[in-house]
């Protein structure tokens, strides 16, 4: 289903990216650690030490690509007073943030054990801790693992050069470290500043992969990893791979001859693709580019199932809320959404659904829950999530009546589902309490709780399940692989869905092998003509 977005979007060329907020780069927000003080939170949730309470502060001047953010700039963005209580837990999150380093990975020399430096991550002595992690992660990608297996020989991908960017966490690296096995050759970046496990850059940049990415990054290390993926003498990038269309619009601003040798993209998200759909309305996609978003295999596994898996998890880690009672609006009622309201509902938390499309409307009904307005219920509800692919869903009026204390996020792709932008005005107070969690208060001492500044909160907080991504990355491995291969002709400068055949039935059986985990099922993946051919059979005795 594409996303309904409200007027006043701005045109194609000029897509607001998922990461920008213009006016939170146009100011600087003050972080208790800086100071050097402690603070903490009370059972309450009042955090201590009252002096530390800090006002939002307006930067002289905004700040441009290519000029680099000052040190205490970025230290903002990436420090917070208990940030190692909760880097700890997740993958989403790195096991191995070293608070101690301060400085940024762009005013780092690194190289890997080979002498390459073509690379800007973190640490690279994290490497072996992030390779534990990618075979960890390999344990749960069967369908990937099998793709690696079965279709090395053939080398698919051979010549292709795949630019990337999406969350670099360990089941990406299975991702890439595929497509390099089936012949490519890959540069990376992050599609979110806070998504990246560290360790895990560490692992490819050791492996020979050109990473640019880590944990915290601020929005001007953002647009220079990308640039970095690309703008390179002597490589240029024949495929995009994408999630969110971050990628593409920069190449589309900055390099638009590139498309010359691009010979398609592929998107994962909602948002990437609806970019993808305006760029084609307007007449401005100039290569074929695949709809992965609405391929069967990743609506119906990804966006529900992840986020039905990790909405409580991401949540519970931030906050260390109890679901049972409370009262939870969900805006939205999609696949994530769906997945998101299932979760919390068996919890035992009371769940809202806004909705604008009649059909999903009826079925949030039809599934239980109660179809509300938002402006209805506001001023009741304990926790607010946002799952829309919309902009400005939940808005400052909203933000204003809501009680003290109630939890907002998001687990739609871009972070202007929540008017973020509108809290920053000088009367509120905006506290870091725990990386990733912000108390906004206002003058009469209410304080909303605002986890990962309105950014995907599963990403920016918790795990995702390994094998509920392994679907996806295969279908993003194949839907390279036949664009790369397609002969001339076979897909014109338009946005297509992967071949049926291919999107649903073959992918779907061999999805259905993997989670059946028969043993008497074997599947076989041929290349042929430039055609992936899976064959499913059943062996008796
Ligand atoms: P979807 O199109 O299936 O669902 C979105 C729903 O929101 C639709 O039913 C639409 O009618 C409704 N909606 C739109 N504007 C609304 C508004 N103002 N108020 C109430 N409802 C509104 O999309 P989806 O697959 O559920 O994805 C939703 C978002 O989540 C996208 O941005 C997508 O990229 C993202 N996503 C996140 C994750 C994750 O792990 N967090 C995974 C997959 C997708």
């Amino acid at each position: 289903m594409e996303p309904i977005v409200k007027t006043g979007d701005p045109s194609p060329g000029f897509l607001t990216p998922n990461t920008k907020m213009p006016q939170a780069s146009a100011m600087k927000r003050t972080d208790p650690q800086q100071n050097g003080g402690e603070a903490f939170v009370n059972r309450d949730g009042t955090v201590a030490e009252a002096p530390r309470l800090k006002k939002i502060q307006f930067a002289d001047q905004k700040q441009e690509f290519n000029k680099r953010p000052t040190k205490i700039g970025r230290r903002s963005l990436s420090r917070s007073i208990s940030q190692s209580s909760t880097d700890s837990y997740g993958s989403a999150a790195s096991y191995t943030d070293s608070s101690d380093d301060e400085t940024s990975p762009r005013d780092k020399q690194q190289k890997n054990s080979k002498g390459n430096g073509d690379f800007c991550i973190k640490n690279i002595k994290q490497a072996d801790f992030g390779r534990r992690e990618i075979e960890i992660a390999e344990q749960e990608m069967p369908a990937l693992m099998a793709l690696r297996k079965r279709a090395q020989g053939e080398k698919p991908l051979a010549g292709a050069k795949v630019v990337g960017c999406t969350h670099i966490t360990a089941q990406t690296a299975v991702l890439m470290e595929t497509l390099s096995a089936l012949g490519a050759q890959c540069r990376w970046a992050a599609c979110n500043i806070y998504s990246t496990q560290n360790e895990v850059a560490a692992a490819l940049a050791e492996g020979g992969f050109s990473v640019f990415a880590w944990k915290g990054e601020s929005e001007d290390d953002f647009w220079w990893c990308i640039d970095r993926c690309v703008n390179l003498e002597g490589w240029q990038p024949n495929m995009i791979l994408d999630d969110g269309g971050d990628l593409t619009h920069w190449i589309y601003k900055k390099y638009p001859n590139m498309f010359k040798k691009i010979k398609g993209i592929v998107e994962e998200s909602v948002t990437g693709v609806h970019r993808l759909y305006q760029l084609s309305k307007a007449g401005k996609l100039c290569v074929p580019a695949m709809n992965v978003n609405d391929s069967v295999t990743k609506q119906k596994f990804d966006n529900l199932y992840c986020c039905r898996e990790s909405i409580l998890d991401g949540l519970k880690r931030t906050t260390d809320v109890m679901f049972g009672g409370k009262q939870v609006v969900v805006c939205g009622y999609g696949e994530v959404g769906k997945g998101c309201c299932a979760a919390l509902k068996a919890m035992g938390s009371i769940v809202y659904v806004t909705e604008i499309d009649p059909i999903c409307a009826l079925q949030a009904c039809m599934d239980g829950f109660r179809l509300v307005k938002l402006s209805e219920v506001i001023r009741q509800v304990d926790i607010v999530i946002t799952c829309t692919g919309n902009k400005n869903v939940v808005v400052r009026e909203y933000l204003d009546r809501m009680k003290n204390g109630c939890i907002v996020c998001n687990m739609g792709h871009s972070n202007t589902e929540i008017d973020v932008a509108s809290l920053r005005t000088p009367e509120l107070t905006w506290e870091r309490v725990r990386s990733q969690v912000d108390h906004v208060i206002w003058p009469d001492g209410k304080r909303i709780v605002l986890l990962a500044e309105g950014r995907l909160l599963n990403l920016s907080c918790s795990t995702v399940p390994t094998f509920v991504l392994s679907i996806t990355a295969t279908t993003q491995a194949l839907a390279l692989i036949e664009l790369y291969n397609a002969p001339e002709g076979r897909y014109k400068q338009d946005v297509y869905l992967l071949p049926k055949k291919m999107g649903k039935s073959h992918v779907l059986d061999w999805v259905i092998y993997v989670l059946r985990h028969d043993p008497k099922l074997t599947l076989d993946v041929k290349i042929k003509s430039n055609q992936i051919k899976f064959y499913l059979s059943h062996t008796h005795g």
